[in-house]
Order: structure tokens, then sequence, then C-alpha cells
């Protein structure tokens, strides 16, 4: 008997979907291979920036085929508002010892670089023997540092999007799309 799976009322809070479950679904496996590829044969240590990363860091590393070590960091710039806030507060609360170890630093969403490129920075200073970037999300436009990432799942325009792990005031992390929501629930007069 086939299931149908069940509906999340907050998918009527999306204005439009810029990227569906699918298309996500098959840009992560691609993903994936690509990282295989390049880290065959080497142990990888992957340090997740949560809780934005949470989603997309779980369907990556069930495709992953390195033996690897996972950790997470935790980085904020956003407070409750869909503006960064300058410098990010960067919380070191690694468990492993990175020191020599080859990083892949997965993150939600490039934007301005500045959460990518302290974290990046604060691993290197721990002796990280080599840190590349995966982020699924790409806004190149809102750029203030100068910093790419080696695995970009999708560019993105300059909006503020939410889904697959990504929040607005902390909600609709587990809606399975990428999209923006109607202007009314940004604003919070609902
Ligand atoms: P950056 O430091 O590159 O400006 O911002 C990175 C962080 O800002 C991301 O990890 C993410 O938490 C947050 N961010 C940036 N753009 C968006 C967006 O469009 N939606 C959401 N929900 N978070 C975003
Ligand atoms: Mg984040």
């Amino acid at each position: 008997m086939a299931r149908t799976k069940p509906t999340i009322p907050e998918l009527k809070h999306l204005d439009h979907v810029l990227v569906s479950e699918t298309a996500i679904r098959r840009r992560v496996s691609a993903l994936a291979e690509q990282i295989n590829r390049a880290y065959r044969g080497k142990d990888l240590t992957v340090i997740a920036v949560v809780n934005g990363a949470l989603i997309f860091t779980a369907d990556l590393l069930r495709q992953m085929r390195s033996p690897l070590r996972l950790d997470c960091i935790r980085a904020s710039s956003y407070h409750a508002g869909t503006a960064a806030t300058g410098k990010p507060v960067i919380i070191d609360n690694l468990k492993l010892d990175i020191a020599g170890q080859h990083l892949l630093l997965v993150d939600d969403i490039l934007d301005t670089g500045n959460t990518l490129s302290a974290v990046k920075e604060l691993l290197l200073a721990k002796k990280a023997a080599s840190v590349r970037t995966c982020v699924l999300l790409d806004k190149k436009a809102r750029r203030v540092v100068p910093f790419e990432a080696e695995y970009v799942g999708f560019e993105i325009p300059n909006e503020f999007v939410v889904g697959y792990g990504l929040d607005f005031n902390e909600r609709y992390r587990n809606l399975p799309c990428i999209g923006v929501l109607k202007p009314k629930f940004y604003s919070g007069t609902v």
C-alpha cells in the first residue's frame, strides 16, 4: 500500500520554493561523490557549523565513503532577524584534536563570508593539515569578506531563505525544501 508523506503545515508560509526536495537530494549525492573522489584513501574530519548545517551534514555524511570523524562548532551572527550583526560569535567547543587532520568544514549557506572565514582561521590556528569548505547554498552577491567554498550545492539570489536546516527565529528548519517566506511571516505580525 502506498504511503502518503505527512504534510507540514508551515509549508504554507512559503511565498515560493527556491530549491525543491528532489533537487536537494540529487545535488547532495553529487557533492558526496565529488568529496569521495577528492578524499579517496584519506582520513577525514568533518566539522559541521550547527545548528544550520545539521540536516545537510546528516544527509551528506550518509553518502561519504572515507573513514571519518565528526565534530561540531557553533557560530551565530543573526539575532532574531534576517540581517547579520557584523562579526560572528564562534563558540569553540570542539572535542576532537584536529592538529594534522584534513578537515571538511560544512555549513548551510555562505553569505557575507564572515562566519566561514572566522571558523576557518580558528581551525588553521589549531594546526589542521588542510581545510576545505562545503556549503549547500552560496549567495555570492552578498560577500563582504573574500571567501570561496570548494564544494557548493546551489548558487542562490540575495533572498533570505528557510528550510532544510535553515531557520527564521529558530523555526522552519524541518521543511524538506528551501524557500522564501511570505513577507508577513518575516515581519512577525501574525
Ligand atoms: P555569513 O557569516 O556568511 O554572512 O553568514 C553565514 C550564516 O548566516 C549562515 O551560516 C546562516 O546561519 C546565516 N544566513 C545567511 N543567509 C541566510 C539565509 O538566507 N537564511 C538563513 N536562515 N540564514 C542565513
Ligand atoms: Mg549558520
